[in-house]
């Protein structure tokens, strides 16, 4: 790989002295997605709340680079700024509030900040087509399926300028097609260059949308392989650390 979009270096993460993450590494480049797979504790959503600054500078070991620069980030914003954009299982969408109102909810780059309504209409509009998503900007959230709601909260990220999306167990409540509708959009955004983490326990998907799978165990970094060497078996047997058939 020449220079990674991402590199994490031996990430190493305590709760009050139990390592939940054990010396993690991964790396990425410019539009490939990388899942991430493990049992339930292993350390996923850890791994990307050190990545995403919810976990900041100093609170772990090891080493971030995002396009080649170390990453001290203290908050989210921080990530944020740099590309970085994290979309967790919950939603963190205002339920009262506006599709559009959502979308520029708490946007710090400030090159939107003087926008006045009519140019946030047309860019919200932009932003729900790359989404395929079709409601109008001023819809309420509250009326809006998860399904909708997971689109919109892409459709957030991608006006911060994403380089790097973070997906933590983003199909738990979706339905089929909007599973579908989901894998899709992913797949553009890769094509647009832009790196995808994927933490899901459907591993159809995992191998649908990947270029990449990193198994983790207990904290433990077990191996990174092409998804295209892996069959569903292969990532369970390496999640268990065992054989199927010893199962
Ligand atoms: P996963 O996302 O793979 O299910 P997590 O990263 O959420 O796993 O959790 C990994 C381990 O770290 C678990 O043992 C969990 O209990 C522990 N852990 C995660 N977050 C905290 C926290 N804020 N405080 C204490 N322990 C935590
Ligand atoms: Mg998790």
């Amino acid at each position: 790989m020449t220079q990674p979009l991402l590199d994490m270096r031996g990430i190493v993460k305590s709760f009050s002295g139990v390592r939940a993450l054990n010396g993690v590494s991964i790396q990425l480049a410019r539009g490939e997605a990388l899942s991430i797979c493990g049992e339930n504790g292993s350390g996923k959503s850890t791994l990307m709340k050190v990545l995403s600054g919810v976990w900041p500078h100093g609170s772990y070991e090891g080493e971030i680079f995002f396009e080649g620069n170390l990453v001290k980030a203290a908050t989210i914003r921080d990530t944020e700024a740099l590309g970085i954009v994290i979309i967790h299982q919950e939603l963190a969408l205002v339920k009262e509030l506006s599709v559009l109102e959502n979308i520029f909810l708490g946007n710090e780059l400030g090159s939107f900040a003087r926008l006045n309504d009519e140019e946030m209409h047309r860019r919200t509009s932009e932003l729900l087509a790359r989404v395929k998503l079709d409601v109008l900007p001023d819809t309420p959230i509250r009326d809006l399926g998860v399904g909708q709601q997971q689109l919109v909260e892409i459709a957030k990220a991608l006006n911060k300028n994403v380089k790097l999306l973070i997906l933590d167990e983003p199909t738990s409540s979706l339905t089929t097609t909007e599973i579908d509708i989901l894998l899709n959009i992913v797949g553009e955004l890769k094509q647009q260059g832009i790196a995808c983490i994927y933490i899901s326990h459907k591993l159809d998907e995992v191998l649908a949308l990947s270029d990449w799978v990193t198994v983790i165990r207990d904290g433990d970094h077990i191996d990174t392989k092409s998804a295209a060497d892996l069959t569903q078996n292969d990532i369970i047997s390496m999640m268990v650390g065992r054989e199927l058939d010893e199962l």
